[in-house]
């Protein structure tokens, strides 16, 4: 086999292993650096949120991979938001008009096992566990446990927001990568099925408890649990610095989420428990050097409002293949092709994730709000090709992310001049005509 045809891959979470299928199935041999143990023998956590929101642009790069019959049984459908509000009652707010239009619950852990199963049965794959990545310098990759490896062919860090990949890149940019603190942390908490085996809340939806500042979450499982994760900010007055002991704990949580409160398991000692995870977008310009380029967190980790971290970083996978089809195995071609083509998308989600925290964690309650969606979605009934609601474009169409920010924009200005009472059509549709060109 020729040098062309090795490729190696640091890290082997979400985007790693399915990167490592794409090229074995385009005949390359991989090798695959993980730090963990293999979670397949190992009783180990796959690390942060258990479960996650699997949305178009990742099932669409798991069937390009023909990953996706051995996923989609893992896979509960959220067909809406359920909101909670601070009086008990609860708004189940559909994320589409139509019925096929819906994002789903998977575990992050089966996920992974799959993908690092089916990237092994290609026979093409190599995955070695216990491998950290300590330092990688000019074309040498050096490992934690002592080994030095000379990387034959590219390499690609899959490793993940704190990536050290990206930290040998930065070392030879004169524009280094930036993270930029969220100033909000998370918690993760969990449901567990009733005494009769099932879901203590609706399954099928995504479940918020919006208050302005902060908001729980909850995602449902295929045990009939449910994840629920608390984000909040880490200073000021109701935030993760004030709340220091149980009575803290479960007073707060019986002001702001009384009804979730007698569900949670072990509570609050669960909250102590589990670790406070940070949260910060990670802005790189320049994603290669020689050898090396960065995929997935490890280029352009985003918050997780818009459930759409893994499945950009899926997406980034068939971007990168689409490169190596146009540029014909130039890798340094390929590689200035995949930074330049994908980061004003990446930096788009960046953007629209930061936006939709405000939105779950406040706006989904307010009327207003609820007055813009409705003139939203009577938009996109009567111009489907035209009026796509933006977290529809988001989740539910490939749409690159840089042009759905862009129509987001102009449809935001359209609906500020429409009342939803009195919906006047002949004035939507001109300025729509003017200014939105159908999709497809
Ligand atoms: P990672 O999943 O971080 O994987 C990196 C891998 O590299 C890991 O296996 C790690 O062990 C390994 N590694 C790290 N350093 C080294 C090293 N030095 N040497 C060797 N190996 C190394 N996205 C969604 O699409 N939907 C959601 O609903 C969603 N919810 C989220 C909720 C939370 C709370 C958070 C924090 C994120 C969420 N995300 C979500 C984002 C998603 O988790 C990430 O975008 C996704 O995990 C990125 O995959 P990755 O493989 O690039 O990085």
């Amino acid at each position: 086999m020729s040098g062309d045809s090795k490729k190696t891959i640091i890290g082997s979470g979400l985007t790693g292993p399915l990167l490592a299928i794409m090229l074995a199935n385009r005949g390359y041999t991989v090798d695959l650096y993980e730090k963990r143990a293999d979670l397949r023998k190992a009783d180990i956590s796959a690390g942060r949120s258990i479960n996650l929101a699997l949305s178009h642009r990742g099932i669409h790069a798991l069937k390009s991979a023909n990953v996706f019959n051995e996923i989609e049984p893992l896979l509960i459908p959220m067909k809406g938001r359920m909101v909670h509000l601070p009086d008990g009652n609860t708004d189940f707010q559909p994320y589409s008009i139509n019925s096929h239009e819906y994002i789903n619950s998977v575990s992050r852990g089966e996920l992974n096992k799959i993908l690092m199963t089916v990237a092994e049965k290609t026979g093409n794959v190599n995955i070695h566990f216990k491998h950290t990545l300590s330092k990688a310098e000019s074309g040498v990759l050096v490992f934690e446990n002592g080994k030095r490896i000379e990387a034959e062919g590219e390499v690609f860090g899959a490793d993940g927001a704190g990536s050290v990949v990206r930290q040998y890149i930065d070392s030879n940019s004169d524009k280094p990568s930036k993270s930029e603190p969220l100033g909000h942390a998370y918690k993760e908490l969990s449901i567990s099925a009733d005494a009769a085996g099932e879901f203590k809340l609706e399954p099928n939806a995504l479940h918020i408890w919006p208050r302005g500042q902060f908001m729980l979450i909850a995602l449902p499982n295929t045990d009939k649990s449910f994840t629920c994760t608390l984000f909040m900010p880490i200073e000021g007055e109701n935030s993760f610095t004030t709340l220091v002991n149980a009575d803290d704990v479960s007073c707060f949580f019986n002001e702001y989420f009384a009804d979730a409160l007698p569900l949670l398991d072990d509570f609050p000692w669960t909250y102590f428990d589990n670790p406070t995870g940070k949260l910060a977008t990670i802005y790189a310009e320049r994603w290669h050097y020689e050898n090396f380029c960065l995929i997935g967190d490890a280029a352009h980790a985003v918050v997780p409002f818009f459930g759409q971290g893994m499945n950009a970083s899926f997406e980034d996978c068939e971007v990168l293949l689409g490169c190596i089809d146009e540029c014909n195995r130039n890798w340094q071609a390929i590689f200035s092709a995949f930074n330049e083509k994908r980061k004003p998308d990446t930096d788009a989600i960046a953007k629209m994730a930061i936006e939709n925290y405000i939105e779950m964690r406040d706006l989904v309650a307010q009327p207003e709000y609820l007055a813009r969606k409705k003139i939203a979605n009577q938009l996109y009934r009567k111009f489907p090709n035209q009026f796509i609601p933006r977290y529809n474009m988001v989740s539910f169409s490939s749409i690159p992310y840089a042009e759905v920010y862009r129509r987001g924009m102009v449809q935001k200005e359209i609906i500020s001049n429409l009342n939803s009472e009195n919906l006047d059509f002949p004035l939507a549709e001109s300025l729509i005509s003017e200014q939105l060109e159908p999709v497809n």
